[in-house]
C-alpha cells in the first residue's frame, strides 16, 4: 500500500467532538484531506445521509462485505458492526491525499499493525461532566442509551495510551489548532517531503 497520503486514525469516545473537529479540519483545503465513509449496520440518525456520513447497509450485506475482504478492519461497537473500505482508502491515499479514519480503539488497534506510518489521535473531553453534558445537549439518544454510552467511554478512553497524540478538547478552536499541528509536521517529515518536493530536490542536489 502506498503512503504517498499520511493515514490518521481519530478516536475518542463519543461526545468528545472528534466529528465536529474532523468536519471543521476537512473545511481548510478540502482538496488534500479526506475522511473516510465507513459502513455500519447502524441505523440512520436524524440528519444523517447515506454514503456521506455512513454507507448504511444490513448485517447481511456487512457479512459479505467481510467475506469478500473488503475491510482494512472491522470492528462490533455499541452492539453495531463498524467496518473501513480497503479499497477507497488505496485509491485515496495512492493520489497522494491524507486520509482520516473516524473509528475506534479496536478498528485503530487493526491499522496500526497492518500500516506502520499510520498515525493515531485520541481526543479527550476535559471532564467526564462535560463529557455527559455534551452528550445529553445532542438531544437524539435515549437517557438509556446515554447511560450505556458513558460507560462505553470510559472502556474507550482507557485505551488512549496507544495513541501517538493525544488532544484534549477543552476548547474547540484549540484542540483545531492542534490537530492542524499533527497533521502539518507530518507532510514536513523527510520521506513526505521527498515525495512532495521530488524534482526539486533532484534538481537541488545535481552537479
Ligand atoms: P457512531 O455510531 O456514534 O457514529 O459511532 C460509534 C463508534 O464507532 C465511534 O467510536 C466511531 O469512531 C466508531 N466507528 C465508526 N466507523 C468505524 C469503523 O469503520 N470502524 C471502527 N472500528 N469503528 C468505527
Amino acid at each position: 500500500m502506498s503512503t504517498r497520503g499520511n493515514l490518521f486514525i481519530v478516536s475518542a469516545p463519543s461526545g468528545a467532538g472528534k466529528s465536529s473537529l474532523i468536519s471543521a479540519l476537512l473545511k481548510d483545503k478540502p482538496s488534500d484531506k479526506q475522511v473516510s465513509v465507513s459502513h455500519t449496520t447502524r441505523k440512520p440518525r436524524l440528519g444523517e445521509v447515506d454514503g456521506q456520513h455512513y454507507h448504511f447497509v444490513s448485517i447481511e450485506q456487512f457479512k459479505a462485505l467481510i467475506a469478500q475482504n473488503a475491510f482494512l478492519e472491522w470492528a462490533e461497537v455499541f452492539g453495531n458492526f463498524y467496518g473501513t473500505s480497503k479499497r477507497v482508502i488505496e485509491q485515496t491515499l495512492d493520489k497522494g491525499i491524507d486520509v482520516f479514519l473516524d473509528i475506534d480503539w479496536q478498528g485503530a488497534e487493526q491499522v496500526k499493525k497492518l500500516m506502520k506510518t499510520a498515525l493515531g489521535v485520541f481526543i479527550l473531553p476535559p471532564s467526564k461532566s462535560e463529557l455527559e453534558r455534551r452528550l445529553t445537549g445532542r438531544g437524539q439518544d435515549s437517557q438509556q442509551v446515554i447511560d450505556s454510552r458513558m460507560a462505553q467511554a470510559v472502556s474507550e478512553m482507557s485505551h488512549y495510551a496507544q495513541y501517538d497524540f493525544v488532544i484534549v478538547n477543552d476548547d474547540f478552536d484549540d484542540a483545531l489548532v492542534d490537530l492542524s499541528a499533527i497533521i502539518r509536521s507530518q507532510r514536513l517529515t523527510c520521506a513526505s517531503q521527498q515525495y512532495a518536493h521530488n524534482d526539486m530536490i533532484t534538481d537541488l542536489l545535481a552537479d
